[in-house]
């Protein structure tokens, strides 16, 4: 079974004002899907690595072939972070975190607001190419960063949040403010999909 492009749950424009209809159909039409073709290109001469779901695929990247190692953890790292990042996004969303998630939060980070602040700040000093995350690590909470198509996944912890702070990710509308564009983010954070994935 080839793996394949998730449709986006909402329409491109759906995410306007915050993440412009262009920004939307060049990153989910032309940069996802070509991490897409490209794992499925990978796993090619593999059929039994065909037969993993993604998830398992990445959790046990040490033990994919080295020949096309690299190949599948850089297009399956970005299909996975591509397919959560669309989906805990979403129209009519952001505000303060709700449901379990917001409690584990507080208790985390003292407040909510406090959990903000060093996410966007995780967020906006990855140098280069990433993204920003919120993680389950052995049953506590945490905010990193990756770089290019790293994935908390890969390294066993349980990805919940998740921010692209690729320069496609926000060029077209926010140029070189990636601030500006994080700012902007928190307004389409679909708690409820968190709360799926903290379950
Ligand atoms: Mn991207």
């Amino acid at each position: 079974m080839a793996h394949e492009l998730p449709l986006l749950p909402y329409a491109y424009n759906a995410l306007e004002p915050h993440m412009d209809e262009l920004t939307v159909r060049i990153h989910h039409d032309k940069h996802h899907v070509t991490y897409v073709n490209n794992l499925n290109a990978a796993l090619e001469k593999y059929p039994e690595l065909q037969q993993k779901s993604l998830d398992d695929l990445l959790k046990g990247i040490g033990s994919v072939p080295e020949a096309v190692r690299t190949a599948v953890r850089n297009n399956g790292g970005q299909h996975y972070n591509h397919s959560m990042y669309w989906e805990v996004m979403g129209p009519g969303a952001g505000g303060p975190a709700k449901g379990p998630i917001a409690g584990a939060i507080t208790s985390a980070f003292g407040s909510f607001e406090a959990f903000k602040e060093q996410f966007s700040k995780a967020a906006l000093t990855r140098f280069g190419s990433g993204w920003g995350w919120l993680v389950k690590a052995d049953g506590k909470l945490a905010i990193e960063s990756t770089s290019n198509e790293g994935c908390p996944l890969m390294e066993g912890r349980t990805p919940l949040l998740v921010i692209d702070v690729w320069e496609h990710a926000y060029y077209l509308k926010y140029q070189n403010r990636r601030a500006d564009f994080i700012a902007a983010w928190w307004n389409l954070v679909n708690w409820d999909a968190v709360n799926k994935r903290f379950k």
